[in-house]
C-alpha cells in the first residue's frame, strides 16, 4: 500500500454535493473519480493533463468505515514504537472534521480518531504479554502560532519541547489515559466543545485553527525500558486563500498566519519527498511543523487525506488541494 517515498501517502476523499450545490442548476461538477487511485479534474483552469494519481481515491459514497480501512496499518505501526501522522487537508466545508471525528457517539458515523482508539485497543489486547501498555490522549489547538490545550483551555501558549522518551512534546499539555473507546469519546467531546468556545472567542468558525489529537502509546518492559509510539491526527485549518477568507471575516494577519503554517507544512513535505534527498527540512518555520517534527518523514508513516468538494462552485480550491497533494509525492 505504501508506494510513496518516505512513507508519505496521499489519499483523496470526495464529499457528497450539499443541498446548495445540488440545487444550483448552473453548478456542475469539477471532479470525476476514474478508478481507485486516480481522478479527473473537469473544473475551470484545468491543466493540460487533468488526470491526477494518488495512493487512493475515495468517492462520495465512501463510508466512514471504508475511509478508515486504509489507515489501520498506519495506526497499528504506533504499537511497534513508530510515530505516525494522519492529517486532513482541504478548504473549509470539504469534510476534514467529518473524516477525522465524524459523529463520535455514533458507531457508523464516527470518524478516524475514535476508530483509531478502538484499533489500538484491539492491537494492545493482541500483544500485551512482555510489556505494560498505556495510551494517553491529548488535544491541542494551534491558532496564530499559539498552542492551547483543548482538554484544559486555561493552558495557553504552550511550548514545544523535546523529551528523551517521547520525543517532541507539547510541554504541560494534558495527557489523559484512555482505557477504552468510551474514555476517548468523552475526551473528544470535551476537546470539541473547547474548540467551539475558542472559535466563538475568535469570532469565527474553527476553520482558522489547526487541531491536533495525539495518542501516545507507551510500552514499559520488565527490564525498565520504555518505548513510545505517537499517533498525531491533525484537522488542519481551512486551506482557502485569503481573498475568500476575507469574506468570512478573517483579518489579513490571521489569514497570513494560517497560510504561513500550511505553506510551511507544504515545504516540509516537499523537502521530505525531494528525490535528490538530503534537502534541509524547515520544521522550525511554524508551530504546526515543529509539533509534527518527529512524526513526519524518517521512519514515521504519514497519510495526507485531501478532502475535496466535487462541486464546480469550489473548483479553484479543489484544484489547489490536489496540487498540494501532488507536491507531496
Ligand atoms: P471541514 O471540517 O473541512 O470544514 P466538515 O467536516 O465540517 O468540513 O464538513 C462540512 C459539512 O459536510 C458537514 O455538514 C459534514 O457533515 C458534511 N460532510 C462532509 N463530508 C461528508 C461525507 N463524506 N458524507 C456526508 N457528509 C459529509
Ligand atoms: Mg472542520
Amino acid at each position: 500500500m505504501s508506494s510513496s517515498r518516505d512513507g508519505i501517502q496521499v489519499v483523496v476523499r470526495l464529499r457528497p454535493l450539499n443541498e446548495r450545490e445540488s440545487n444550483n442548476t448552473a453548478a456542475r461538477r469539477c471532479l470525476e473519480v476514474v478508478d481507485q487511485a486516480s481522478l479527473q479534474y473537469t473544473g475551470r483552469d484545468a491543466p493540460a493533463n487533468n488526470h491526477f494519481g494518488f495512493d487512493r481515491v475515495y468517492g462520495e459514497q465512501c463510508t466512514q468505515e471504508e475511509a478508515f480501512e486504509g489507515l489501520t496499518e498506519t495506526v497499528r505501526s504506533v504499537l511497534q514504537g513508530f510515530n505516525a501522522t494522519i492529517m486532513a487537508y482541504g478548504q473549509t466545508g470539504s469534510g476534514k472534521t467529518h473524516t477525522l471525528l465524524g459523529d463520535v457517539c455514533d458507531r457508523q458515523q464516527r470518524g478516524v480518531v475514535p476508530r483509531a482508539v478502538a484499533e489500538l485497543g484491539r492491537g494492545i489486547a493482541d500483544c500485551q504479554d512482555d510489556c505494560q501498555i498505556k495510551v494517553t490522549l491529548s488535544v491541542i489547538e494551534i491558532y496564530n502560532e499559539r498552542i492551547r490545550d483543548l482538554l484544559d483551555p486555561a493552558k495557553e501558549n504552550l511550548q514545544v519541547t523535546h523529551d528523551r522518551e517521547r520525543g517532541i512534546v507539547v510541554a504541560n499539555a494534558t495527557a489523559q489515559p484512555v482505557a477504552n473507546e468510551r474514555d476517548c469519546v468523552e475526551l473528544m467531546q470535551r476537546g470539541i466543545a473547547a474548540r467551539a468556545v475558542s472559535a466563538t472567542a475568535m469570532n469565527a468558525g474553527s476553520s482558522r485553527s489547526h487541531c491536533v489529537v495525539y495518542l501516545i502509546v507507551e510500552r514499559a518492559f520488565a527490564d525498565g525500558r520504555i518505548e513510545c509510539g505517537k499517533l498525531c491526527l491533525v484537522d488542519l485549518a481551512g486551506s482557502e486563500r485569503q481573498d475568500k477568507t476575507a469574506a468570512v471575516g478573517l483579518t489579513a494577519a490571521e489569514g497570513s498566519q494560517i497560510n504561513k503554517s500550511l505553506s510551511a507544512l507544504g515545504n516540509v513535505v516537499n523537502a521530505l519527498t525531494d528525490p535528490r534527498g538530503k534537502a534541509h527540512v524547515p520544521f522550525r518555520d511554524s508551530k504546526l511543523t515543529r509539533v509534527l517534527q518527529d512524526s513526519l518523514g524518517g521512519t514515521a508513516r504519514t497519510v495526507i487525506i485531501l478532502c475535496c468538494s466535487p462541486s464546480l462552485l469550489n473548483d479553484a480550491e479543489t484544484l489547489s488541494s490536489l496540487r498540494f497533494g501532488i507536491r507531496a509525492k
